[in-house]
């Protein structure tokens, strides 16, 4: 093993000798001699000491006669003197493998000098890359015999080489790993950590390589033309990666240009070469079928070893002019960080168009980031690539959600000449079981995304995690998604089990995937599908699942047998369900533009041969185009989308510029620090904030609410619009402090930047004139006053009557209502439309009591006949007191809206955590607050088997209060 195990940043160019090599120095020594002459005879002349004192061997006798005849050339054309050299060293070399096999002396000095990693060692490689397969062999068979030792993956490796046996990448021990997040599968570099030098792992690359065939059909590349000579190939590269020749290039030892060459279709190598499903693409249909190179994994060694040689590539060049200051090309908007759209700002950047990213999480990469679990791809691969954009001048804009932020026709409008929409397909899908509402029972995407992107494992971050240390875990699902979840649970200390309705050859997971989970303890049970999901009655968290024992029939469209339930069910306790069944796009898009032609599964329509959907300048890929795909399959989606936008474009060169100098413009209002203007007390405990947030203001309506993250490693919350000033671009949040998020956010003072506000989000309210002098009766219970204030104002501004019935728990908690404060000034403005009705728990003002009770009394009054008629009845506040409202108002057969704010993490439907239970026909549905919502028809809704969720989290956030002092 080396003694030189360098760290990747300072590659050994000297790897060591095997201990026993014989003559190396004298060789080497020989050889920089020789070199010498190329630059002057003289120089030969000076060592001619050394070389006379060199030991006597074969070798060198044989190098010396080389180095005679050498220099007789030499005196006709110095010049040629280095490929005479090379040819020569080679036919040495050649003669020795003509031996029946080689020497232990010859191997070892061969092996030394590969490791030197010079012009010596490059035409060595290239000359044993060129061997025909029976002289590869015999090298193979060589070190194998006389380098084991020291290189102990040598062992057993002619047995079956080429086609069955290879070299495997580092893959960290599953009792080692099952309890971190560090990366498994470490790749060739892994061995780096086992002390080889980063010369050693260019050189067991190199190995693999040298197992290519170089197939003239190139089914890596191209795939496999089916059997019946029609359709699309079978396997193969989704980018078209000239593999064979990036395989040659290697075995010629030119790595960099190995990269250059992927680059050119694929600038996500790194990502890639990681996660794809290379056993069903290029590695799918290698012709080494029993064991194909590892083409992944020399796709994402490349760019590693670019960084440890070069670690400032793609910092940017100094002489760098973005495009946005040179604006000779029209600005282009991509909507979504995932694969598809980091491609696609890739290369339209590289080709000089002014490009911004609209994300809406407040990190990049989309399911890269909040999907795949940092133990199969680290994040600091996604920021690579970020700032690669970066440094072409590609500007990102987070916290933003095209069709609610904005709509794709803004965007236009505001200087995008083109868009790309790869906004993925984040929605997931549940199995609607009964019990599926129940604590405890949560997709993968919001397990994975409470870990991977807001670190919720992580002491020092807010955001809640389920209970898994010891806990007995199911994942229903067969894929991907499933796999990190399982592993993910795992590695919290969970007891996992992967519950599959058909058997291991159907599961739709890239096998690594599923063989790194079992080898780590996770338990697979195939042949089962949930069928009810059942818990404690008061606390609604659930602990035991009923399985239909499942058998499979006739395949189905996939080709995949289907399953059927056998009638015979089995009970497994559960502590914790995370259901990873797949996803759906995300409907926000869709539903915010009609021009936009989707699937009926959702997915956004491209047109035929083409990425460009059915609105002119908008194209789309990736998962939103395609549903739940592969990382790869978007990236090429995005490379397709990139070239089709990079074409001709209609305007002069001073259109250009003023597109560029608006766009410019609105993605710097984007941008905007989301800075505190304003801070006013209200009452103990509640602050109103004025904070600057352009964009949300000018799209907000009334009953829409933000998703804030109060600080870096705070957590998502939801919080309800009290206000918003279009002119001033200023938005007002209300927040009490009741959590430990609430707290520390209260305690941030004007001048501070609120981390990240995303919005404005949900449904606006369904507001319409009530014709016959009704009244829409809000109650408010506490800090439900600011969401319902904009809400009420819009219907006096329609004209409608409203009766506000504003409920504190005592006097000194009150705000607003001061005449020459919001609630005082509406009064003033609409004093025939307007009445307000102050309740206070303790009667210190208004009404002793609940909002209920003037509430019945109105209701009382109306079914008498002698109050106003009530129109509708909106609730916003405490749950409880919206499921009295909602209860009694029920019989009165009065339309009741409760607006939710929920538990929610991404506020925009990926996660599912904001479920509402509701009963529609006498069967139970899952709405999500933030999609459906917020406000939701409160009769409706199952409040007892809803208001436990807002308590599931309670022991965190006791936690998290303590942790900060708040106690
Ligand atoms: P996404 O990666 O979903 O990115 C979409 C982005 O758009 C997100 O960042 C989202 O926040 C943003 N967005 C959404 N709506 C809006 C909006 N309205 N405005 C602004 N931004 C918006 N594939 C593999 O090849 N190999 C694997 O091993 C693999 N493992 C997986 C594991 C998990 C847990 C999951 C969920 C998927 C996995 N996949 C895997 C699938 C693969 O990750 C996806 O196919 C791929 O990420 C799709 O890329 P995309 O760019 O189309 O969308």
């Amino acid at each position: 093993m080396s003694q030189h195990s360098d760290q990747p940043a300072q590659p050994s160019k000297q790897g060591t000798s095997p201990e026993g090599a014989y003559n190396q120095d004298d060789v080497e020594r020989y050889y920089q001699t020789s070199l010498e002459i190329e630059k002057s005879r003289h120089h030969i002349d000076e060592n001619k000491e050394e070389i006379s004192a060199l030991e006597h061997n074969a070798s060198i006798e044989l190098f010396k006669k080389q180095v005679g005849l050498l220099e007789k050339r030499l005196a006709s054309d110095p010049r040629a003197f280095h490929q005479m050299f090379i040819n020569e060293g080679s036919n040495a070399a050649a003669r020795e493998f003509q031996q029946d096999e080689l020497s232990k002396d010859f191997t070892q000095t061969l092996w030394a000098l590969l490791l030197k990693n010079d012009d010596m060692s490059t035409l060595l490689l290239r000359f044993l890359w060129d061997l025909p397969l029976k002289y590869k062999r015999k090298f193979i068979r060589a070190i194998e015999q006389h380098l084991s030792d020291h290189y102990p993956m040598f062992k057993s490796l002619s047995e079956g080489w080429p086609g069955a046996n290879n070299i495997p990448p580092y893959i960290r021990p599953p009792a080692e790993r099952a309890e971190d997040f560090d990366l498994v599968n470490q790749g060739y570099i892994g061995y780096m950590g086992l002390g080889y030098s980063f010369r050693e792992v260019e050189l067991l690359v190199w190995l693999e390589v040298l197992r290519d065939k170089q197939c003239d059909d190139k089914p890596c590349e191209l795939g496999l033309q089916p059997d019946t000579g029609g359709g699309e190939n079978e396997g193969g590269c989704p980018v078209k990666i000239h593999i064979p020749e990036m395989l040659h290039l290697i075995g010629e030892d030119k790595f960099e240009q190995a990269l250059q060459l992927i680059k050119e279709s694929n600038p996500l190598p790194n990502v890639t070469g990681r996660i794809c499903p290379q056993e069903i693409q290029c590695q799918g249909v290698c012709t080494l079928n029993e064991q194909p190179i590892e083409i992944g994994q020399i796709e994402w060694f490349l760019p590693e070893r670019e960084k440890a040689l070069h670690p400032d590539v793609g910092q940017g060049r100094k002489d760098f002019v973005s495009p946005w200051a040179k604006a000779d090309k029209p600005p282009i908007a991509v909507v979504g960080s995932g694969p598809a759209g980091l491609i696609n700002a890739y290369l339209l950047s590289k080709e000089g168009y002014p490009v911004t990213v609209f994300e809406a999480f407040h990190e990049f990469g989309g399911v890269l980031r909040y999907g795949i679990p940092e133990f199969r791809l680290p994040n600091d691969l996604i920021d690579d690539v970020v700032r690669k954009i970066t440094a072409l001048g590609g500007k990102f804009v987070t916290n933003f959600i095209v069709g609610k932020t904005t709509s794709l026709q803004a965007l236009k409008r505001a200087g995008f000449w083109k868009v790309f929409i790869g906004t993925g397909a984040g929605l997931p899908r549940f199995m609607n079981v009964p019990g599926e509402h129940m604590n405890g029972v949560l997709s993968a995407n919001e397990f994975l995304t409470r870990i991977n992107l807001m670190r919720a494992h992580l002491e020092d971050y807010e955001t809640p995690l389920p209970k898994t240390r010891g806990k007995q875990v199911i994942v229903i699902g067969g894929g991907n998604t499933a796999m990190d979840a399982a592993r993910t649970a795992r590695r919290l200390g969970g007891k996992v089990t992967i519950v599959y309705r058909r058997t291991r050859d159907e599961m739709p997971v890239r096998m690594e995937e599923l063989e790194h989970a079992l080898e780590e303890g996770i338990n697979l049970k195939v042949l089962r599908a949930p069928r009810e999901f059942t818990g404690s009655d008061k606390t609604q968290f659930v602990n035991l699942a009923t399985l239909d024992v499942m058998e499979l029939g006739e395949p189905d469209d996939s080709g995949r047998r289907r399953p059927a339930a056998t009638g015979e069910t089995e009970k497994m306790p559960v502590d914790l369900v995370i259901m990873a069944l797949g996803n759906a796009p995300n409907p926000i898009l869709k539903n915010s533009e009609r021009g936009l032609k989707t699937s009926k599964w959702g997915t956004i329509e491209a047109r035929s041969d083409s990425q460009e959907t059915s609105i002119d300048d908008v194209y789309t890929g990736g998962d939103a185009n395609r549903g739940g795909s592969t990382a790869i399959n978007a990236a090429g989606d995005g490379q397709q989308a990139a070239r089709e936008i990079a074409g001709e474009n209609p305007f002069s060169a001073s259109e250009i510029k003023a597109l560029v100098a608006s766009a410019e413009h609105y993605t710097d209002k984007g941008q905007a620090p989301k800075k505190i203007l304003e801070k006013i007390e209200l009452a103990e405990g509640i602050v109103e904030f004025v904070v600057h947030a352009p964009l949300i203001a000018k799209s907000a309506r009334a009953g829409q609410f933000v998703r804030v993250l109060g600080w870096e490693k705070g957590e998502l919350i939801p919080l309800t619009l009290a206000d918003w000033n279009i002119e001033q671009g200023t938005i007002d949040l209300v927040i009490q402090s009741l959590g430990s998020s609430s707290m520390k956010i209260n305690q941030m003072e004007v001048g501070e930047v609120i981390s990240g506000i995303a919005g404005p989000l949900g449904l606006p309210s369904q507001l319409h004139p009530y014709k016959n002098g009704e009244t829409v009766v809000f109650t408010a219970g506490g800090v439900g006053l600011p969401p319902v204030y904009p809400i009420m104002r819009e219907h006096l501004r329609m004209g409608n009557h409203v009766t506000l019935i504003s409920g504190f728990r005592t006097r000194d908690l009150m705000f607003w209502d001061k005449p020459d404060e919001r609630i005082g000034l509406l009064q003033a403005e609409y004093p025939d439309l307007l009445d307000v009705i102050y309740t206070t728990n303790d009667g210190s003002f208004g009404i002793n009591g609940f909002v209920t009770g003037p509430l019945e009394e109105m209701l009382e009054n109306m079914k008498a006949g002698s109050g106003r008629l009530v129109g509708e009845v909106v609730t916003i506040g405490p749950p409880m007191m919206m499921q009295a409202v909602s209860d009694l108002t029920k019989p009165y057969g009065v339309k009741t809206v409760a607006s939710l704010n929920s538990i929610m993490v991404d506020a925009t439907g990926m996660c599912g955590a904001c479920m509402v239970p509701v009963t529609i026909g006498g069967k139970m549905v899952r709405k999500h607050a933030c999609i459906d919502g917020p406000e939701l028809d409160a009769h409706i809704i199952d409040w007892d088997k809803f208001l436990p969720r807002f308590l599931q989290y309670r022991e965190q956030e006791d936690a998290n209060k303590s942790r900060h002092g708040f106690d």
